[in-house]
């Protein structure tokens, strides 16, 4: 089984080819190729940056213009054909809807010309279960801490498309904090804010800059990093006089501290709801882009072992946006069934894009009682 995976989400222009063995084949398990455009290489990232965020109608364009050579660099890479291939899978939602569409577009044409099911898959489920095809030993259930630029989720993962929702953000993500904070701090972010902040923060002293831990009150698995945000821009703002190095490394570091304070107080949280409903519950999985940041990996490494579980974090490349966990959830749904029929290998000129620009993960957990969405 071979699957060809296809990632437009959001500002990641991505295609990679998965087989279905489990283990070590390449680097990554059996990943084939994994071919990636990142955001910093188009050139209008200047101009993104400047925008403070993604501007949906030049992230188009971007994805536009690289797709094809995207999956045409990943299937030379692996070696194979559109003939070789099993299966397309694509990432059909939550994210823009302009971009999206490029990658359905084109996962649609080349199923249609091959004759290939198509997987539509959910970006969050593959940052999930993207730890699967990197640990060979990871079963469900499992519990997955998903952060990212767009969500900070909690999520009891029961089986593949069966998932639980025990917390999320009320407003911001914690990767939306680090790029904003990156970014009021001058910091050079052409590789992204948070990449460039976690490197500030090691030189920086993390008691210096009191802030407020957000949520404690709550006894939930929810976030809130609006609050930290707005602290932060504050105490920025107040030491203008201050544009040392040092002293921007310790608000970075005081930031970075508080923020990862709160994940580690919701995760105890979690494993304690995670193991009341499934008591056979052992890994906490930490995926998204903000998963690469190796002081949160290390600080949850004592959460899980405080709780005598084992933590699963993928390697940076696998949890920043990459199509490889496309490709990796497509085969998990295509090994149980789960595909649509080949389109026509014409599409008709009023195709209805099947996508899911907002789309929740699984049911929502609440006081004890499911509740399906
Ligand atoms: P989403 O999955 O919500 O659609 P996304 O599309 O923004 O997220 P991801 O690649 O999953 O993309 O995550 C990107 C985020 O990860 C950005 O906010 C980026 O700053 C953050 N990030 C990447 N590396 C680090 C790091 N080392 N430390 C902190 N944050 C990081
Ligand atoms: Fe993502």
């Amino acid at each position: 089984l071979v699957v060809l995976g296809i990632e437009t989400s959001c500002d990641d222009t991505a295609a990679a080819v998965v087989s279905n063995r489990r283990g070590f084949y390449g680097q990554w398990g059996n990943t084939r190729s994994d071919c990636i455009f990142p955001k910093h290489n188009i050139q209008q990232a200047d101009l993104l940056s400047r925008y403070g965020g993604v501007a949906p109608k030049m992230a188009e364009e971007a994805h536009s213009l690289v797709i094809d050579q995207v999956v045409q660099q990943a299937l030379d890479a692996s070696n194979l054909t559109g003939e070789d291939l099993s299966a397309v899978a694509v990432t059909i939602g939550p994210g823009l809807s302009l971009c999206l569409r490029v990658g359905v577009t084109k996962a649609r044409r080349v199923a249609g010309r091959f004759n290939l099911p198509i997987i539509g898959v959910h970006h969050m489920e593959a940052h999930a279960l993207v730890a699967r095809l990197v640990d060979s030993d990871l079963q469900f259930p499992f519990l997955a801490l998903l952060i990212s630029g767009g969500h900070n989720l909690l999520i009891l993962a029961r089986d593949v498309g069966h998932y639980v929702q025990l917390g999320t953000t009320i407003d911001d993500a914690i990767g939306e904090a680090y790029d904003k904070t990156a970014r009021w701090l001058g910091l050079n972010i052409s590789k992204g804010g948070g990449p460039a902040l976690e490197e500030l923060a090691r030189e920086g002293d993390s008691d210096s800059v009191k802030f407020k831990i957000p949520m404690r009150q709550y006894k939930d698995c929810n976030f809130s990093y609006a609050g930290l945000k707005t602290q932060v821009r504050l105490a920025i703002e107040s030491r203008s006089a201050f544009q040392d190095r040092k002293s921007r490394a310790d608000i970075a570091a005081s930031f970075q501290r508080v923020a990862v304070l709160h994940l580690e107080e919701k995760c105890e949280r979690a494993i304690q709801w995670a193991k009341e409903m499934e008591p056979s519950i052992n890994c906490l999985v930490v995926s998204g882009g903000v998963a690469s940041n190796q002081y949160i990996r290390s600080r949850l490494s004592y959460v899980v072992e405080r709780n005598r579980i084992r933590l699963v974090c993928p390697p940076p490349k696998l949890c920043t946006d990459n199509g490889v966990m496309v490709a990796w959830t497509g085969i998990e749904h295509f090994l149980l069934g789960r595909f649509d029929q080949p389109p026509p290998a014409r599409e008709p000129e009023d195709y209805v894009y099947d996508i899911r620009p907002r789309w929740p993960l699984g049911e929502e957990y609440l006081h004890g009682k499911s509740e399906a969405r």
